[in-house]
């Protein structure tokens, strides 16, 4: 951490800055310029970090050099990390080794011939994950609200007859223990993102978290969630841009496709890219899963139904399992022609 003195601050105030400093373990280096005094703190800035230092007699700004967000942080495994989905009644799915996975399915589980259907559908297209809400998370509380704990048994039923293991929102702390009799993957859905009570629920599950980025949240409030996650002890966090709230009305939400690369520099977690809810359109799907695969992604998850004019939830997004088969063939290639071109 960086300490700047404010101009004109005395000795008096830079002592006590220097006291302040070495009361938490840490060493003071200080150093005069003509203008102004800088203070480098040395040791463990996180013993100084919550002090409200910018508001001590003297000191005009705090400059950390750590990121908040430490163990998300790509300097906490250099490496990236794999996260491992699956692996009891399906068979073991891994996000983030430099291929790029699909998970698909409905936006809502809506009964057991459609998931069946569906299911079938995208594994022919070369998912390998099933996605389904069992518990929705409806802006209209009039709107189909999802199937809850029976939609999961039927998600749960067709993961495991096609090999696919699943995911599906869970969107109260209540719900945790429910929705981990059934899925292999927790996900927090963007309006719950910054749920801390949720994330610190998940975090001391032992099963993935597929977490979404908040409609108006930054990157790093994104990489903070996942901080929540990994401090109660779970690792196994994969992250998810699927559009931001701009001016923009022609889509849905705006794909931010810059947070795919920024994310991979800045965490060694893997980064998912939703095109299904940025778009709002199913046409507008391909492309936006291409542009992320091109910017890196190690996955999509994609809204696919075999009847989407008869969908309950999200049927204008929903791609029929025949389009989810063109696009993958493609999806592969572009991510690896474009990795050259990306840092880590
Ligand atoms: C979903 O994936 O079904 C969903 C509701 O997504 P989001 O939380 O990103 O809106
Ligand atoms: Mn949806």
């Amino acid at each position: 951490m960086i300490i700047v003195m404010k101009r004109g601050a005395g000795e008096q105030e830079l002592r006590h800055v220097v006291e302040i400093i070495k009361k938490h373990g840490l060493k003071a280096h200080v150093s005069r310029g003509v203008e102004r005094t800088i203070v480098g703190c040395i040791g463990d800035e996180a013993k100084i970090e919550p002090l409200p230092l910018e508001a001590v007699a003297g000191i005009e700004r705090v400059l950390p050099v750590l990121r908040p967000y430490r163990m998300a942080s790509r300097e906490a495994r250099p490496e990236g990390t794999v996260v491992k989905v699956g692996g009891g009644s399906t068979p073991l799915v891994e996000l983030g080794t430099g291929a790029i996975s699909i998970i698909a399915g409905p936006c809502a589980v809506e009964n057991a011939e459609y998931t069946d259907v569906i299911a079938a559908g995208v594994k022919e297209a070369g998912a390998v994950m099933l996605r389904g809400g069992a518990f929705k998370p409806r802006t209209s509380p009039y709107a189909f609200q999802g199937l809850g704990e029976e939609g999961l048994k039927i998600l749960r039923a067709a993961g495991d007859k096609y090999g696919l293991p699943i995911v599906s929102e869970v969107r109260n702390v209540r719900q945790v223990e429910i929705l981990d009799r059934y899925v292999d993957m927790f996900q927090i859905g963007a309006r719950n993102m910054q749920n801390y009570d949720l994330l610190m629920e998940v975090g001391h599950s032992k099963k993935p978290v597929l977490l979404k980025r908040g409609l108006a949240s930054t990157i790093e409030e994104l990489l903070m969630s996942a901080e929540y996650v990994i401090s109660m002890g779970n690792h196994q966090v994969v992250l998810c841009e699927r559009g931001i709230r701009t001016f923009e009305k022609a889509t849905r939400f705006t794909l931010d496709v810059s947070a795919v690369p920024l994310l991979k520099k800045l965490s060694h977690l893997p980064v998912l890219v939703d095109p299904s809810h940025a778009a709002g359109q199913a046409w507008l799907v391909p492309p936006l899963a291409l542009a992320g695969a091109a910017a890196g992604a190690d996955g999509i998850i994609v809204e696919v139904h075999c009847s989407p004019e008869a969908a309950l939830c999200d049927g204008e997004q929903a791609l029929l399992p025949a389009a989810l088969r063109r696009l993958a063939a493609d999806l592969q290639t572009v991510k690896n022609v474009c990795a050259a071109h990306l840092q880590e």
